[in-house]
């Protein structure tokens, strides 16, 4: 096993970090406060001018679509060469889109550059290659327990030479932005087939009639603007036989293919989102007094320390295995690697942001460190693109069946 970076992805590490010490870190404070300004003058769902600024030096500098990797159209990156960039990136949470390597675009990037037709490709993978236009992935829906997508029931009923959609999702990230382009929706197509042939992925572009952004949900009571998580409705929504991706009743093989790398690549965000944690809580252990000691020389946080830094690396070891499998084997033989990491980063991050959050006192909870976004980002991760309970449910599934029928040394008659 091979979970070396290669000379390039080490190099580009190097150019990603300095980059974040030249603009990233020192535009920390600029985003929050262009986001206070845009929400006073009424623009609460506008991009941020800092951003598209950024986007134009990173993509200056070579340090774009890291993400997309095994694809003639990204940068010739193995998934263990993107692991460490994308790392980086998780200790801001914003500064993916600056690299065009933010969800969820980058999933529908990926989507786009494995089953789009060339026609698809070109009108709407090229311009999300080139951070011109941004999407969104409609799957979850209101009615119906959306992490079994078999459940998924939003009609889509062929008309002629259309389909015509009609029904609810939420949970929609990205809707809110006005760069949303293009929606990739989960329809139930073909409702009396097999339960895995039930479903179909469309593309809807945005201001198709019929089409409605509800409103923005908020997580925890924060709206995550400028980027937002939506409820849409869908009332006789037409779009061309041709908006269809790879195939009628396909849908489930397609988001399968899609939150494999999105999964991934959350959790190699989350592992740079803990690193930072870990750095801001040792921080203030060394600087805050209490009781006559530095809180550094209370036991409880060596504790604290010792096992904070087991579970980062832990996970981050966990991480770069099921990149190697990935790369090596396929997305498809490296399900039980992907659901692994997915259930243990987001408790892992959860873990080491809050006693990061703890050791800061009331300071934790407020503006003063990035520490909150943490939390809510962490917490979310352990429903978006399927609740824990799910990927225990897999996993386990997958290692029982190696021993229905077997008979285990030592393990009697
Ligand atoms: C911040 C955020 C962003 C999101 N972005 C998107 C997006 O862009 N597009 C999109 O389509 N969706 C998105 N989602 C939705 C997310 O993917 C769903 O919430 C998730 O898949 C779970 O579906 P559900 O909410 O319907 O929960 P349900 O399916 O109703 O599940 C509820 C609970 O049931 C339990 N459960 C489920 N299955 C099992 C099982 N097998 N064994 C034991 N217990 C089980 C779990 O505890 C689970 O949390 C987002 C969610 C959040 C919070």
């Amino acid at each position: 096993m091979d979970f070396e970076p290669s000379p390039r992805a080490r190099a580009l590490r190097a150019q990603l970090l300095d980059f974040f010490a030249r603009h990233i870190h020192p535009s920390e404070a600029r985003y929050a406060e262009e986001l206070a300004a845009n929400t006073r003058e009424g623009r609460r769902w506008t991009p941020l001018a800092l951003v598209e600024e950024l986007k134009a030096l990173a993509r200056r500098e070579g340090l774009w679509n890291l993400f997309l990797t095994g694809h003639e159209q990204g940068p010739g990156l193995r998934c263990v060469d993107y692991a460490p960039l994308a790392e980086v990136m998780g200790r801001v949470p914003w500064s993916a889109e600056v690299f065009n390597c933010s969800a969820p675009d980058s999933g529908n990037m990926e989507i786009l550059a494995r089953y789009g037709s060339e026609a698809q490709k070109r009108q709407w993978l090229q311009p999300l290659l080139e951070g011109q236009i941004r999407s969104a992935f409609a799957m979850t829906e209101p009615e119906v327990a959306s992490s079994d997508a078999t459940n998924l029931e939003l009609r889509m009923r062929r008309d002629g030479d259309h389909y015509v959609l009609d029904g609810r999702k939420w949970w929609v990230s990205g809707a809110a932005d006005p760069r949303c382009a293009i929606f990739l929706v989960v329809g139930c197509s073909n409702p009396d087939g097999p339960r895995h042939a039930r479903h179909s992925v469309v593309l809807v572009p945005a201001g198709t009639p019929g089409l409605e952004v509800v409103r923005p949900l908020p997580v925890l009571g924060f709206d995550d603007a400028p980027h937002g998580h939506c409820e849409l409705r869908f009332d006789g929504v037409r779009v061309p036989r041709e908006n269809l991706l790879l195939g009628e009743g396909r849908g489930f093989e397609l988001m399968q293919g899609r939150l494999g790398p999105g999964r991934i690549h959350h959790c190699m965000r989350l592992i740079g989102m803990a690193e930072r944690a870990f750095e801001l809580m040792c921080q203030r252990l060394h600087e805050r007094v209490a009781f006559g000691r530095e809180l550094a020389r209370h036991g409880v946080w060596h504790e604290r320390v010792a096992q904070a830094r087991c579970l980062i690396d832990q996970a981050r070891l966990l991480t770069l295995h099921a990149a190697w499998k990935m790369d090596v084997a396929g997305n498809k033989a490296a399900r039980s690697e992907i659901a692994m990491i997915k259930i243990v980063a987001p408790s892992m991050a959860c873990q080491v942001v809050d006693w990061a959050i703890q050791a800061w006192g009331a300071a934790g909870l407020s503006e003063l460190t990035p520490l909150p976004q943490f939390l809510l980002a962490a917490r979310a991760l352990r429903l978006a693109d399927g609740p824990d309970e799910v990927h225990r449910a897999q996993l386990a599934r997958i290692e029982l069946a190696r021993f229905a029928g077997a008979s285990v040394p030592g393990g009697g008659d």
